[in-house]
Parts: C-alpha cells; structure tokens; sequence
C-alpha cells in the first residue's frame, strides 16, 4: 500500500493520483517541480485526533512549520483547529487566512522583543516559554503594553523519543525546554512576575515518533510537574502535550491518532486530570502524507560500462532547495512514478541540478524510467516547501490544494525577478 492510501492510489491504467487527480496530468498543467496537497486527506488526518478528542475540554493546535501556505492554515482553521507558531510570521500567516489568535499558543526558544510585542497585541493564547530570561523579558514587555501575558513553561521531560537526533527534543542535551528538575522554581520566578499569568504547562519532546511509549513517559514526568507545581499554589488550567506524530514513509507503523490520544487520556484520567483543558501541537501528522512533490526527469547518466561499483544517476529538476529532508535528515521517501511503463529497472540515484553531493531525493531506487517522465516523491505534505530555499537561484515550486473535483493553485511558481528584486547594485 502508498504511504498517503486511500486518498493516493494507482488506478488499474497505472495512473497515479492523489484525490482522483491524475498527478501526471497536473505537471503538464502547472509545470515541475510541483507540490500537490489533498484536502480530504488533511481533512481525515485531523479528524482522527478530534474524534479522539471528543467530549473532552480541548485544543487542537496545527504545528503550522510543517506547512504553512495559507490555504492549509485556512482549511484547518475551518474546521476549528488553532495554531502553534514559532515566529512572528508565522502569526501574520494565520491572520492572513482566517485564523483566530485566541487560539494560537506561541512556541519557540527565541522570540525577540518585537514578537513578543506583536504577539500581545494580537492577544494570542498563549506563550510557551523555555528560559527563565525569556520569562523576564516577556513580563517586561507586557508591563510597558499594560497586559499580563498568559504563560506555559516548556519543561524537558529529559525521555528519548527514538527519533532521528536533530528531530528529537526531549532529552537533556536538547536546547528545548526547562529541565524537569528546575520546572518548580521558574514556575515560581513566573508567578511572582506581574505581567505574567500562568496558565499552563507544555512539553514536545521530538517528531517522526512510531512509539506511544515515549509520550506516556512524558505525560507521566509532566504530571508529576503539574502535581508539585499546583502543590506550591500555582494553578495550570491547561496541558500541552505537543506535537510529534510520525507517519508512514517507508515501513514505520506509528500508532493512529486516536490510538495514541487514546492512550495519553488513560494515563491522564489514572492520575485525575482528565478534566483539564488539553492541548496537543500536531504537525507532521495532520499533512505529511497528505502531499507528494512532483519532478520531471530531465536526463539518464548510467554508470560506466563495465564498473559494477558506478552508480546510476537519475537527474530530475527538483532539487534540495525544494525537499531539503533526504539531505538533512537523511530521510527516505517513496519516490514512484506518475505513469508506469513496460520494460526492465534499474537501480537509480534520483538527484536534483543543484551543485552539492547532497543533492539527492532517493538512492538506489528501482525504476523503469526515461527523461520527461514525472516522478512524485511521496510523503511529501511536511518539511516540504515549508523548508525551501532558493539556493543557487532556483525559484520555489509552485502549490496545487485539491479539494474534491477541484484544484487551486494556492501558491505561484516564484519568478528569478522576484528573487533579486530586494537586491541592489552598488554606485560606480
Ligand atoms: C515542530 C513542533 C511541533 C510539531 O511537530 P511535528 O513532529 O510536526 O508534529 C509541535 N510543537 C512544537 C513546539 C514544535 O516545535
């Protein structure tokens, strides 16, 4: 089965489309690279978590670095979900398509003065801090606006989520969050500061998790955090268990949403919370599968004839500036092409014009395949153009939302113009 099933499917003519559109048919219409999302998928992907979710005082916010065009936000905003931002711009972004700051939560190891500042007179719901600094500098600002700015504190729940290192966050060595064993004090420094009003307390402890067990250990060390904090007299109206799902890229199986959830609430429940307003930040989990990336080949270069060792490369004309995860993760995904064709495989490196080693989407695939062809790079709704660059002046793709028998360009392919319009020649 394709990871993105039911939703991505091979038709018995070999055409491969993500919600009945043909994806092959899309690249002629839009040109490559090209990112194509499925609403129903995005749809179904939250509906999991909120049927979990059902009955009980909670908040769902989307961890929106995952995918942040507005058309995403603006169909998760729809259906009632808030946001978990990490940056300024990443609030004008959630205004921008409808969003409601009331029920964003504000993460993030480094907001400046002037986010801090923008995201109170927004009013959002939330600051999840992860310094004792940042605590201070943000009831000095609050103080000079006239507000008290509603707090949550990032504890480190210091378990390890068995992910990749650079997407795990939950362990001591990570620059995330207030050690478990420092949470009391600084939720102490945060009661007695006067611009502040504590409401709640978060954790995240990493992404790409396929285990429950990780988040039940934290739920457990937060637990015991919520317990002493309120023994000392501070009250948390909210918990926050972040974000972290995994999905399916090759052959993990991390647990459905509702599973999960399910499992969180159990332990949740055994301790006496359940009444509490919980929050979770899922990302990944509500878009990955729900986009793949389309490419076109471009040309073939075999091997040397005769060097068993050489390698077979596949070039296409997407690159590590459009999908940066194989090359900074080292992550693996599906790679199939749109239209199958008859005749033998080979083994191909498929690999972008960009003039680093780096620049891969997959190794050693098996393909049957010749230039014009369009591939899609599956799994691709995450980390995807969310982390696009324009490295070596290449403009980013463009992005299709299908919904249904339609689909929206919801972001133009970028011009070269647009890319040096900022810039400036100097006087002779
Ligand atoms: C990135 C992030 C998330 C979402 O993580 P996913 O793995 O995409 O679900 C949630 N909360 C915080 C604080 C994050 O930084």
């Amino acid at each position: 089965m394709l990871p993105g099933a039911p939703y991505l499917a091979r038709g018995d003519d070999g055409e491969l489309r993500l919600e009945g559109h043909s994806l092959r048919a899309l690249a002629q219409r839009h040109g490559s690279p090209l990112y194509v999302y499925s609403r129903a998928a995005m749809r179904a992907a939250l509906g999991a978590y909120q049927r979990a979710l059902q009955g009980r005082r909670h908040l769902l916010c989307y961890a929106m670095k995952a995918n942040s065009n507005l058309a995403v936000l603006q169909t998760f905003a729809q259906a009632g979900c808030g946001f978990d931002i990490v940056s300024g711009g990443e609030l004008e972004r959630v205004l921008a398509a409808g969003g409601d700051p009331a029920r964003v939560v504000f993460s993030g190891v480094g907001k400046t003065r002037a986010e801090i500042r923008q995201a109170l007179a927004t009013g959002v719901r939330c600051f999840n801090i992860e310094s004792r600094a940042e605590l201070d500098r943000l009831n000095d600002e609050a103080l000079a606006l006239g507000r008290r700015a509603p707090v949550s504190l990032r504890v480190n729940p210091d378990v390890d989520a068995g992910t990749h290192p650079y997407i795990s966050t939950g362990l001591k060595g990570n620059k995330f969050g207030i050690a478990h064993g420092d949470a009391l004090a600084a939720y102490r420094h945060a009661a007695s500061l006067p611009g502040l009003e504590v409401v709640g307390i978060d954790c995240h402890i990493g992404s790409q998790i396929t285990q429950i067990e990780p988040y039940l250990d934290a739920a457990e060390r937060v637990l015991d955090i919520v317990a002493e904090v309120e023994a000392a007299g501070i009250a948390l109206a909210h918990i926050d268990f972040g974000g972290g799902l995994g999905i399916t890229y090759a052959d993990e199986t991390p647990p459905p949403a509702d599973r999960l959830i399910g499992a969180l609430l159990e332990r949740v429940d055994a301790r006496g919370y359940g009444a509490r307003e919980l929050l979770f930040e899922p990302g990944r989990s509500l878009v990955g599968n729900a986009g793949v990336l389309l490419t076109e080949v471009q040309y073939l270069k075999p091997g040397a004839a005769g060097d068993a060792s050489a390698k077979n490369f596949c070039i296409v004309d997407a690159a590590m500036n459009d999908l940066v995860r194989p090359a900074m993760y080292d992550a693996w995904m599906a790679i199939e092409p749109c239209a199958l064709r008859d005749g033998p495989s080979a083994h191909w490196d498929i690999v972008g014009p960009v003039c680093e080693s780096g620049d891969w989407l997959g190794r050693d695939r098996p393909l049957c395949v010749q230039p014009g062809d369009v591939l899609a790079v599956l799994s691709a709704g995450a980390y995807g153009m969310a982390m696009a660059s324009n490295y070596n002046t290449r403009p980013r793709a463009a992005e299709i939302l299908l919904d249904g028998e339609r689909a929206h360009l919801v972001r133009e392919r970028e011009t070269v113009r647009e890319l040096f319009a900022g810039e400036r020649l100097i006087p002779d």
